[in-house]
């Protein structure tokens, strides 16, 4: 079992309340050796095995995938979340999100991937008896059988518990299935399923179904991107399932679907952080050799404004999925539980499933972002197939789709905080009274500070006000109802997504800065551009927020305390963005790996 330093203790949502010290949050700088290996390892596998085989990935050649998905395993890249006696390497979340990340360049086989490595051997190590582990880890983990996850339906995809799959309990314990699910990610060659289905109609419960028990798929779906992932619909006709295949207990299917999908949006955050880095170094790469008027296009102040852009967006995401893995391990590991146990993990995944979402949406977001300008910037030759950029553009928008819709999350993302608060997880109450009396209260001049990224640091302390404020308005004014205030939730939870980011990217700018790295001023710039624009986007969300919830003098009131709250003073970002695109474009590479 890896080990990292990482000395912060907060807990889900708490960084919302409290600022921890620059050194209090895990970086990718520090890393150790054994984060750095297992990166190389999925990245050589990426580079020398699968994208040379991409093209016969996309003519559908199962084949082919099956023996990456065993050569994955005989690397170690399908177990690294589990522990060595159910065949996998047990390493900790840091060492995931690296593989996740590496992986996510391999195009469509990072889905291939995914749906075994993550959907289907994370429910059976996290929810499985003994006897299930034994029987089916060791062999998904060799990539001897390929896992499926099959949740949605034709009717049912976002209200995933609308399931009408049915499980019909027989008089010897065994069910039979009958019903559809669609969209299934390795539907046309997996071997096992992790099924949802309803048993006698009513009771939402997962389980294990071999495609032996007489599962049929669909055709091939046609779709935008990932062309060298199997997607397909999965048919149950009087599917008999034996009694110990039933993963978790009857009726508990919802704790199944909803914690295996903190994993996993954490997870895809990951791997759109790598996609980002990758598409940053193409378009680097692009723009220096790409001569127009007489000079590479890198030297416009245009596309230094995208490439710089594209990177603040990168790191920004880099920087809070780091700063997520570490918590997570430091929980895991001030858990007591047994080696073999996943409950630890269970544990803190749930704890921190808001910046899960938080890292889902962001990640997808940022990288449709950068994947967009990549396009621009490689102008006519970006809407071609001659170039990668058009594929990296179509394969990575359902990352905002599936996983939970990134409208669903958005709405997860204030609803997990609201209800930590409510059950006294989360201090949230009391620390939006206490900001209502100081924002009534005179105002206090900001003592002066030195330190570096002071500035920032203090408009990060208004971002997260910020939050705590309109929040607490949005309760205060609906109370119960809130849940149907959906517009209100999405303003709530950009601007959440905003401050965890800000402050992550900040928080490592300064831990990178005491190392005295000589890379240090080019992480200042990108966390000073990143605060700059969050600021002006967060007032914004907030003052469409409160105006859709008061209005007359107290709308007035609140504003002005919102804008007091928000007075940054803005930075000169042209000049950063131009360093930052400078060092990328000499490097040919995203300029903080
Ligand atoms: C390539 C691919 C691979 C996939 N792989 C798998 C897989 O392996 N296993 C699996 O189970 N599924 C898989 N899916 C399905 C995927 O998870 C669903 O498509 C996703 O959950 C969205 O469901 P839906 O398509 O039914 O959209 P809908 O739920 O119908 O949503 C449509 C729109 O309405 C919005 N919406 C829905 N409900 C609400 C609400 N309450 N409030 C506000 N807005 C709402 C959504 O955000 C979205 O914008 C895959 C899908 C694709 C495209």
């Amino acid at each position: 079992m890896l080990t990292i330093t990482e000395t912060s203790t907060l807990r889900g949502g708490e960084w919302l309340l409290q600022s921890p010290a620059g050194d209090a949050v895990f970086t990718p700088e520090r890393m150790t050796e054994e984060h750095r290996l297992i990166a190389q390892t999925a990245q050589e596998f990426v580079d020398n095995e699968v994208l040379p085989a991409l093209d016969r990935l996309e003519q559908k050649d199962w084949a082919l995938a099956r023996d990456l998905v065993k050569r994955a395993g005989s690397l170690g890249l399908l177990g690294v979340d589990v522990p060595e006696a159910y065949g996998g390497v047990g390493l900790d979340k840091v060492s995931s999100l690296v593989v996740s990340e590496r992986m996510a360049r391999s195009a469509s086989f990072g889905a291939t991937w995914g749906a075994s490595a993550n959907l289907t051997v994370i429910p059976i190590y996290l929810f499985g008896t003994e006897a299930q582990k034994q029987k089916y880890l060791p062999k998904l983990l060799t990539g001897e059988i390929i896992g499926g996850y099959g949740l949605s339906e034709p009717g049912s995809g976002s209200d995933a518990l609308g399931a009408r799959t049915r499980a019909t309990r027989q008089a010897d314990g065994s069910f039979i299935l009958n019903g559809e699910k669609m969209w299934i990610t390795n539907g046309g060659f997996a071997d096992l399923f992790v099924v949802f289905a309803k048993v006698d109609g009513e009771q939402f419960t997962a389980f294990l179904v071999e495609r032996a028990f007489g599962v049929k798929n669909g055709k091939e779906e046609h779709k935008m991107g990932l062309h060298g992932s199997s997607t397909t619909a999965l048919i149950f006709q009087d599917v008999k399932v034996p009694a110990e295949n039933v993963l978790g207990e009857i009726g508990k299917g919802h704790k199944v679907a909803f914690n295996v999908l903190n994993f996993a949006r954490f997870k895809l955050g990951a791997a759109c952080a790598g996609g980002a880095y990758a598409a940053i170094g193409e378009a680097a790469k692009y723009a220096a050799t790409r001569r127009q008027f007489g000079q590479p296009i890198a030297s416009f102040g245009a596309i230094k404004h995208k490439i710089g852009e594209m990177v603040v967006r990168a790191y920004a995401i880099e920087s809070l999925l780091y700063r997520t893995a570490g918590l997570v391990d430091a929980r895991i590991a001030a858990t007591p539980h047994e080696a073999n146990d996943g409950s630890a993990a269970l544990a803190a995944f749930e704890e921190y499933a808001v910046e899960a979402s938080i890292a889902k949406v962001a990640g997808s977001e940022a990288l449709d972002y950068i994947l967009d300008e990549n396009i621009q910037i490689h102008g006519g030759n970006g809407f071609v197939k001659d170039y990668p950029a058009e594929r990296h553009y179509r394969d990575a928008r359902v990352n905002r789709i599936f996983e939970g819709t990134n409208e669903i999350n958005r709405l997860l993302i204030p609803g997990m905080l609201v209800r930590r608060a409510l059950k006294g997880d989360l201090a949230l109450i009391p620390a939006a009274k206490a900001l209502q009396d100081e924002l009534l209260g005179p105002p206090s001049m900001p003592s002066s500070d030195d330190a570096l990224l002071a500035d920032e640091r203090r408009a990060i302390d208004a971002f997260k006000k910020t939050v705590v404020m309109v929040l607490g308005v949005a309760m205060q004014t609906y109370g119960q109802k809130l849940t149907d205030e959906q517009e209100v939730l999405m303003h709530i939870a950009d601007i959440a997504m905003d401050a965890y980011s800000a402050e992550s990217a900040a928080l490592r700018a300064i831990a990178v800065s005491d190392t005295k790295s000589q890379r240090a001023p080019l992480h200042v710039d990108a966390a000073r551009v990143f605060v700059n624009d969050a600021a002006m986007r967060i007032e914004t969300s907030a003052r469409q927020a409160l105006a859709a919830m008061v209005d007359g003098d107290t709308l007035r009131t609140m504003l002005a305390a919102a804008r007091r709250l928000l007075k940054v003073t803005p930075i000169n970002t042209t000049v950063r963005r131009r360093r930052i695109a400078d060092e990328t474009v000499a490097r040919g590479s995203y300029p903080f790996a």
